[in-house]
């Protein structure tokens, strides 16, 4: 007998363990293959700073013992400017919270096998049947998930997913003990998210302090790999990137970094692909799901599980059916609960990082002058909100990124074709 499940998802991440949470939950027969060994997962995927927030915590029941600390608000940072907006959230032990999500899982009858490289779908007559794994092993199921990430082996050979190195952004953080969270000159970082808009620091991205208690932070920097963004600065390598900005912040004069603290991996700036094809589906970052402006990944990738788990029931549900069109349910879903506006969202990010820095205190005194309804209605792409953060001066910043962005452009707002000519 071929060893068979009703659903088989590669990767054990927020978006495949979430998934397999849902479909177990249901009743479903559900095998999740994880590449890394159990006695020391996560490791190598243990990548996430895992700031987060309440709407997250309780829609997805993620206990409190996973957080290292709650915080009460995030600040945003330019080199001379800063901002600070009242938001709850809390900093998970992101290894923690992977191995509570594979735990309950299980509690839920989900199956986990781990050393489970998955290497490639197999198909027939062009559906999806199952995946080859671990060499040569192979588990058939009515419908495969990809939740590896970046990596997404089995949705570039299906085609769902194009996910371009020259719209990859990389980020690494270490671990600190001895930070001054309240350093004379800078905002007071105690129970705060902090990011930091500044190409001397990270150009194409952003830098942050997230604090983890007494005086305690992870400490990281991310951004896109891509000349466009910092045309001025040398290419850096991140590791020195970090280096560079531990060794001038008077934050860290009297910092130790926590042995072996170290998280790394990257994530798309881009726009989805196809998501969805016969018996196959992409969740979490292999689409990409995270959200590109802030870097929220963990909410919105247990999001696309949750959506992939809801089209599952769905198709096997009366006549089982898991036709391409069929599994397009998961299509709408992602664009309606995942990542609305995604299209807006991903021009403001790479008008962000293409600003030059110098802009960035202005952007940073803009925020503070405005109400938290304008703040909330321009951080989801009201154009009139968007509007007030905007000035006269800013018209030769768009030229320059409608000439260097016009692909771009073009891909997500294939109407106006009129701003891209010459
Ligand atoms: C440095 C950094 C900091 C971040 N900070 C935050 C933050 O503060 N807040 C936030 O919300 N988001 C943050 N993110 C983003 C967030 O971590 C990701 O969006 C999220 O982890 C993606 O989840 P995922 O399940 O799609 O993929 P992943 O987390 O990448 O999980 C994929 C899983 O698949 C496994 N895998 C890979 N290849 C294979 C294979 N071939 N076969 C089987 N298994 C495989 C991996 O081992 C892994 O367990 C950060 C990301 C980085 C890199």
């Amino acid at each position: 007998m071929p060893d068979r499940y009703d659903v088989v998802i590669a990767g054990a991440g927020p978006a495949g363990a979430q998934c397999a949470r849902d479909l177990a939950e249901r009743g479903y027969e559900t095998l999740v293959l994880e590449t890394e060994p159990e006695e020391t997962f996560p490791a190598q995927s243990n990548k996430s700073t895992g700031g987060t927030f309440p709407s997250m915590m309780g829609s997805f029941g993620i206990p409190d013992d996973v957080v290292m600390n709650y915080t009460d608000s995030v600040v945003l940072e330019s080199p001379s400017e800063n901002f600070q907006l009242t938001q709850p959230g809390a900093v998970l032990e992101f290894a923690d919270f992977k191995r509570y999500l594979v735990r309950d899982g299980r509690e839920r009858g989900a199956t986990y096998r781990f050393d489970a490289r998955v290497s490639k779908p197999i198909t027939e007559d062009g559906e999806v049947t199952g995946v080859r794994y671990g060499g040569d092993e192979e588990v058939y199921a009515d419908i495969v998930v990809d939740a590896t990430g970046p990596s997404a082996p089995l949705a570039k050979a299906l085609g769902v997913s194009d996910l371009k190195r020259s719209k990859q952004a990389v980020g690494v953080e270490w671990e600190f003990e001895g930070v001054d969270l309240d350093c004379p000159g800078y905002a007071d970082l105690t129970d705060a998210m902090m990011l930091r808009l500044d190409h001397d620091l990270a150009p194409g991205g952003y830098a942050w302090i997230f604090h983890t208690g007494a005086d305690t932070a992870k400490v990281g920097l991310c951004f896109i790999q891509n000349q466009k963004y910092s045309p001025n600065a040398d290419r850096i390598r991140i590791d020195d990137a970090l280096t560079r900005w531990l060794d001038g912040d008077p934050r860290f004069a009297d910092a130790n970094r926590i042995e072996t603290s170290q998280h790394r991996g990257s994530a798309h700036i881009q726009p989805p692909g196809a998501l969805s094809t016969d018996g196959f589906m992409a969740v979490g970052d292999t689409v990409p799901s995270i959200d590109p402006l802030w870097g929220q990944g963990i909410d919105k990738c247990m999001k696309s599980g949750r959506a992939a788990a809801v089209t599952a029931d769905r198709c096997f549900t009366g006549r089982m059916d898991t036709s391409a069109e069929e599994m397009t349910i998961y299509d709408t879903l992602w664009h309606r609960d995942v990542a609305p506006k995604a299209a807006v969202r991903l021009l403001m990010t790479h008008l962000l990082y293409y600003a030059p820095t110098e802009r960035y205190d202005r952007l940073i005194r803009d925020l503070r002058r405005l109400s938290s309804d304008t703040l909330t209605a321009a951080n989801g792409g009201n154009p009139l909100a968007l509007a007030r953060l905007f000035h006269a001066g800013d018209i030769s910043l768009f030229r320059g990124f409608v000439a260097e962005h016009r692909d771009l452009i073009g891909e997500l707002l294939p109407g106006p074709r009129w701003l891209l000519s010459e």
